[in-house]
């Protein structure tokens, strides 16, 4: 039972599921609940994610970053030591994540999302779904996210993009901190939406959608088409002020995140009594069903736009509905 895969049968069937209806910021409620919503924000993405990416990007930027003024022009060294750098950070955390949970199989099926391990299959690159997804994520997810990261720098550098510090402006960064998660959340439902459309789904989404059973390394493994929308979202920091480690803040959590999200665990146990949460049942449900979930739980843009499935029967009959009503 344990060693059948998803990918020789084609379909996913259940696992674990998190207690339903799955929950989501009230910030479209009637009447909305703002305060409840930031609340539900704050706590949910800073804790512990969003403050891991911070720190990251703080550790990456005074240590693991060329000097500024190094990267007043385009030249290749300084370049490939930032491609190298993320190709590294990806490799320890997709792979790392891969090693415990798929092949050390240490918690089992504890917080598994399906019952069933991913496996090969024809429609994989390579005809295996790990190889398939390692490749997309490091030749092109790092090398696009890279791609922004250096416009980025060498805006910086010259003076295009002004620049902020925390001992003057750390008022104005804070909630800049604040609004540039926001913003990374409001991006992926609005490019994941548009990925959606007939002829871009299937020149692009597709390759993302191949993975039914998500591991590690499914999450960032997307078309180089996806990967140029999906990792953009830093293009907003080349307009307006803000400091660096925010600039690596947003390059992480676009390239970083999806490793745990797309886990396929809800929760990973180190040893007997620590865990961490990862695995996103609302995402993994965009996975079984295409349909439903564009967005996250934190900025539930998928309410007012009626494609909220919070994991409950009636959601799923409502969205059969849908799919019914447009001749799916
Ligand atoms: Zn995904
Ligand atoms: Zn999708």
């Amino acid at each position: 039972m344990a060693d059948r895969t998803d990918d020789a049968m084609g379909e996913v069937s259940a696992g674990y599921q998190p207690a339903v209806p799955l929950a989501v910021a009230p910030l479209f409620e009637r009447p909305p609940r703002l305060l409840g919503a930031l609340r539900f924000f704050a706590w949910k993405q800073f804790w512990p994610g969003g403050a891991t990416w911070i720190a990251a990007a703080w550790l990456a930027w005074h240590y693991l970053t060329p000097e500024l003024a190094s990267m007043a022009s385009f030249r290749p060294g300084w370049i490939a030591a930032i491609w190298l750098r993320n190709a590294v950070l990806l490799s320890l955390l997709a792979g790392g994540l891969h090693w415990l949970l798929y092949r050390r199989r240490a918690q089992g099926h504890e917080s598994k999302f399906t019952d069933r391990w991913p496996g090969d299959a024809a429609r994989f690159t390579f005809g295996n779904q790990n190889l398939d997804n390692a490749f997309w994520s490091v030749a092109s997810g790092v090398t696009v996210s890279t791609l922004f990261e250096v416009v980025g720098w060498w805006l910086l550098a010259n003076g295009h993009t002004p620049m902020r510090t925390f001992a003057e402006d750390w008022a104005y960064l804070s909630v800049l901190c604040l609004g540039v998660f926001a913003w990374g959340n409001v991006h992926f439902y609005l490019t994941h939406r548009l990925l959606h459309v007939r002829g871009l789904y299937e020149v692009a989404h597709s390759l993302h959608h191949r993975n039914l059973n998500t591991g590690p390394w499914s999450g960032l493994a997307m078309h180089p088409i996806e990967h140029l929308l999906y990792l953009s979202g830093p293009v907003l920091l080349w307009v307006v002020p803000g400091h660096p480690v925010l600039h690596l803040t947003l390059l992480f959590f676009r390239m970083l995140a999806p490793a745990l999200t797309h886990a396929g665990f809800e929760r990973v146990r180190l040893g007997s009594r620590a865990s961490f949460l990862a695995g996103d049942y609302f995402h993994h449900l965009h996975h079984r069903y295409f349909e439903c979930n564009y967005g996250n739980t934190l900025v539930p843009l998928d309410k007012p736009f009626g494609t909220l499935h919070d994991g409950t029967p009636e959601a799923h009959v409502a969205m059969q509905a849908r799919r019914r009503a447009s001749g799916r």
